[in-house]
């Protein structure tokens, strides 16, 4: 069990391995596949498989016939044996999903915050969403093993409580994960909304590119998700992945903690907009760490990528100078790093990439941050592949990666 979390590991050690094998294969893995590439000897395979089969984790997809010998017997996951439920916690959007096991969003909703009440009502309103959402998938409860939250840092993880995160006044100090628990019945794991997000790209992750990686969040706030050596960095408080004070602009705008051209401020969607000329429904200080809520700015998002794409100049040295704080940014954070690769999403990230993306490329490559860099070789950068809803996916994802990944330590409590 991980700080921040009460979820139960489903299994030992070695039916982890196997699953996890068996579902980043998608046509399916033989015995002798497995054992090949497990070490283990074939009675403590088929001992192994027999027991995810009786749990229904997996299930048999025809034979293959591979040289002589009798046709082997294809395991194939079964994504429909259990579910989990993400919760981004955010100043302009609540996202819900749940997931099957394979990771695909079965169900979704979106609410407005709720940002009015006290901790034990904002909490019962997630777990009536939660229930009403699982009621929707059609999804009996028995089979769902929790609830992932991904929400703004800071937060204890200790005591799966948030503690001060900017834009959510109102959920200052709420012990979510208890509470959480309390009202749902269900299992719940709270993590920092730039970690869910990397453990959710993990989980997709079938090509091991992302065992060093760097996951560039760009939302209401921006921050970076960190793994390295296949694994998530959460740091000792839960809280790894702040970069909203990397100066990224010395000329710009003032930043709440007494500085100017931090990547907070610079890259906060109210400022693009409101250079734009688009100012969103409210414009309140920026980088603050107590400001108004943070206006749903979608639509002005889509209008501003929309002027940018058809090369009207203010829109367009707009994303040109986010492309260029970006860039510097990634580039900062892979000196530190050496990452293997960058991944760029996050809800904002989602709705401007059609301009934005070709931008920061070239930013990337050219200009000031290559001349920061100190890697040997270019950056790979790739776009995310859970698009906007990131964050709850990632969230669910952690209840999988929880539940299902096998790791060393796993050993030392299990045989
Ligand atoms: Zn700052």
């Amino acid at each position: 069990m991980r700080r921040g979390s009460n979820l139960p590991a489903v299994g030992t050690y070695n039916q982890s391995l196997v699953l996890d094998l068996i579902r980043r294969a998608p046509d399916g893995l033989s015995r002798v596949e497995l054992a090949a590439r497990t070490g283990l000897s074939a009675q403590t395979l088929s001992n192994v498989t027999r027991r995810l089969s009786d749990e229904g984790l997996i299930g048999e997809a025809g034979k293959v016939i591979a040289g002589p010998g009798k046709p082997r017997t294809l395991l194939a996951l079964n994504a429909g044996s259990r579910f989990a439920v993400g919760v981004h916690l955010d100043p302009a959007v609540d996202t819900l999903v749940v997931i099957d096991l394979s990771g695909a969003v079965i169900a979704q909703a979106e609410h407005p915050p709720r940002l009015q009440g006290s901790g034990r009502e904002l909490v019962g309103s997630i777990a009536a969403s939660v229930s009403a959402l699982i009621d929707r998938a059609g999804v009996s409860r028995e089979r769902v093993l929790g609830i992932g939250v991904a929400a703004p840092g800071p937060l204890d993880a200790e005591r799966g409580r948030l503690l001060n995160p900017p834009l959510l006044t109102p959920w200052h100090g709420v012990e979510v994960r208890d509470e959480l628990q309390a009202a749902s019945g269900l299992a719940i794991a709270l993590e920092k909304d730039v970690t869910a997000a990397i453990v959710g790209e993990m989980w997709f992750d079938h090509e091991d590119d992302l065992v060093d990686a760097t996951f560039l969040y760009y939302g209401a706030g921006i921050g970076a998700g960190l793994s390295v050596a296949g694994a998530p960095v959460r740091g000792r408080t839960g809280n790894a992945g702040n970069i909203a004070h990397l100066i990224v602009d010395p000329t710009g705008p003032p930043c709440s903690c007494g500085l100017r051209g931090c990547l907070g401020p610079s890259v906060d969607p109210r400022r693009l907009l409101a250079d734009a000329g688009l100012a969103g429904p409210s414009t309140g200080p920026l980088g603050g760490e107590d400001g108004p809520p943070a206006p749903d700015t979608r639509r002005e998002l889509d209008r501003l990528c929309r002027r940018a794409a058809r090369g009207e100049p203010r829109a367009v040295a707009v994303m040109d100078r986010t492309a260029r704080h970006l860039a510097r940014a990634v580039v900062e954070v892979n000196n530190l790093l050496d990452s293997n690769a960058v991944v760029i999403g996050g809800p904002v990230w989602a709705r401007l990439s059609p301009v934005l993306s070709e931008l920061f490329g070239d930013r990337l490559a050219s200009g000031a941050a290559a001349g920061a860099t100190t890697s040997t070789r270019p950056i790979a950068v790739r776009p995310s592949r859970l698009g906007v809803d990131i964050a709850a996916v990632g969230a669910a994802c952690l209840v999988l990666d929880q539940a299902f990944v096998a790791r060393p330590a796993d050993l030392l409590i299990t045989t």
